[in-house]
């Protein structure tokens, strides 16, 4: 995983802790990527959101 990705991870988990809905992640916790790189899998497979599990 690369800097900008993690520090990117990191801000969206402290953002959705602020509120903010994990529709409006732009990395996806399941998969530790950029939420556009995965689309297809959720899509496909049905992972379900992007958001952290409670
Ligand atoms: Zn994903």
């Amino acid at each position: 995983m690369n800097k900008k990705l993690a520090a990117a991870i990191q801000r969206d988990n402290e953002l959705e802790d602020a509120g903010m809905h994990s529709d409006d992640r732009r990395t996806c916790w399941t998969h530790q990527s950029w939420a556009e790189d995965c689309e297809d899998l959720h899509i496909k497979r049905g992972v379900g959101s992007n958001s952290r599990p409670a």
